[in-house]
């Protein structure tokens, strides 16, 4: 299984140069699927048949001299909320159970048309709704780490996948920290670009106002090329960036020299936060210190209201966007005699529990009499946020934090009250709230030799910063 744990940059640059073929590199990695993924279940669906065919084009491109492209061959991941043309698309729900999307997202067409080669769709909590894949409704995901351990959620199968050699890159969404808590709790990078930065055509919608997608990788300069070859303008995405994006990749290795660093002084103090990952931060502004950085601590007072302010504007964005499912138009239908009383039947049983309280939440707060007391009011302290944020980065380039208030935790841990999982994103929602983008990156361990990840967070499409920040993390990690 050794050879399943090369980068994806590695990967590529064998293919393009006839090293090693796209076939040899998709058996390998199949072959650790075989061999573990019954225990760790990242993956809802894989095809090898269909895994071997694509890594054959790859091959064949190359003996005929052309270049595949800067993923040539690479095995890649997909969340199981991001379309596939003809390939299960599930959200790990019921609801979703036998749909087959007529097109491919535009992350997905990005990525094949770079020559990477797709393994499969990996496992979530239902509809991106959760911090542990427990809300799955096709069984947790184990952590490759620690299979007592959740491997964090909702991108749990893409960060899992990552971490166990099943892939050397996967896609995840992240619409309160989806992508940077599971990566910090199965020890790899993870990633959400600034709002807008990549489309999110062909994404099932969570929260439209928050949702964005990015990659898991084991190092940093993967994530950097991975981000190169998926973002960009896109106009089948209205809310899509239409600046230019720079090279990611050639920046990734400018260090920190001169940038300027602010610890995030409330993500310390936060209640829950536990002390061997405060530890971590600490060490790691300090390595950034002996890089270079000119490192201060910074207050972001507003921060401390965005797990309030999230849990209103995130289900009240998806109890409309999940109206859609109504038995009529996708997946499930349990069939009934009127109409009403069939959507009530198919959305019953379609949807889990936790999906259900985030619409009946959603749907209160969007309620006439009380439209303004909440969702209005969430939306003004979501602006706060964004302000205060806005004002720390006239002091600094970048911003430090935790990613996760704890390493991996055990199942059933936090299942008995939604309130202590929700408490898992207190770090990583601020940064879906202003849109800006934040990375997590694997920095020393804590309690039971699990990883600890740190959170880099900058202001609106500054991911060359924080990238570079990243790699000396990377670079400097204990
Ligand atoms: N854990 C958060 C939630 O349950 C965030 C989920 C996400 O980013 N998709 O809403």
């Amino acid at each position: 299984m050794g050879e399943s744990f090369i980068s994806a940059r590695e990967v590529a640059a064998g293919v393009r140069a006839g090293e090693w073929t796209a076939r040899h590199v998709a058996d390998e990695h199949l072959a650790a699927v075989a061999e573990r993924d019954g225990e760790i279940h990242a993956f809802l669906h894989v095809d090898p048949d269909a895994v071997r065919a694509a890594a054959d084009r790859i091959d064949a491109a190359v003996a005929a001299g052309d270049d595949p492209g800067p993923l040539a061959g690479v095995p890649v991941a997909l969340k199981d909320n991001l379309c596939t043309r003809g390939v299960p698309t599930t959200c790990a729900s019921r609801i979703l159970e036998g749909w087959r999307p007529p097109y491919d997202a535009t992350v997905v067409e990005r990525l094949v048309a770079a020559g990477a080669v797709v393994v499969g769709k990996t496992n979530l909590d239902e509809f991106a709704m959760g911090s542990s894949t427990e809300n799955s409704a096709f069984g947790p995901t184990r952590n490759p780490l620690d299979p007592s351990r959740v491997p964090g959620g909702s991108s749990g199968g893409s960060a899992a996948a990552v971490a166990a050699g099943f892939a050397p890159l996967a896609l995840g969404s992240d619409t309160g920290g989806s992508i940077r808590q599971p990566a910090a709790l199965c020890g790899v990078v993870g990633l959400k670009p600034t709002y807008g930065r990549v489309s999110r055509h062909g994404l099932v919608a969570f929260a439209s106002s928050l949702d964005q997608i990015g990659p898991f990788t084991r190092s940093v300069a993967d994530a950097a090329l991975a981000l190169d070859v998926i973002g960009g303008h896109d106009p089948l995405d209205a809310t899509s960036s239409p600046s230019p994006q720079p090279d990611h990749l050639a920046a990734v290795d400018s260090g920190v020299d001169g940038l300027r660093v602010g610890v995030l002084s409330e993500m310390l103090d936060m209640d829950g936060v536990a002390p061997e990952v405060v530890a971590r931060v600490r060490e790691a502004a300090e390595a950034l210190a002996a890089a270079g950085a000119e490192v201060v601590e910074v207050s972001v007072p507003a921060v401390i209201y965005g797990l309030s302010a999230y849990y209103l504007i995130a289900p009240a964005e998806a109890s409309s966007n999940l109206a859609r499912f109504d038995g009529v138009r996708y997946g499930l239908r349990v069939d009934a005699p009127t109409t009403n009383e069939m959507m009530v039947a198919t959305r019953t049983r379609g949807f889990g529990p936790e999906v259900k309280r985030r619409i009946m939440l959603g749907t209160y707060a969007l309620s006439a009499g009380y439209y303004d007391a909440f969702y209005g009011q969430a939306q003004r302290v979501r602006t706060l946020i964004a302000r205060d944020f806005a004002a720390a980065y006239e002091r600094v380039d970048v911003l430090l934090s935790p990613t996760s208030p704890t390493t991996a935790f055990a199942f059933g841990d936090k299942t008995a009250d939604p309130l202590t999982m929700y408490l898992n994103d207190v770090c990583t929602i601020p940064s879906n709230l202003s849109g800006d983008p934040a990375i997590s990156v694997p920095f020393g361990t804590g309690g039971d030799d699990l990883p600890v990840g740190v959170q880099v967070m900058g202001p609106a499409l500054a991911e060359t910063d924080l990238l570079r920040t990243a790699a000396v993390l990377e670079g400097a990690a204990p």
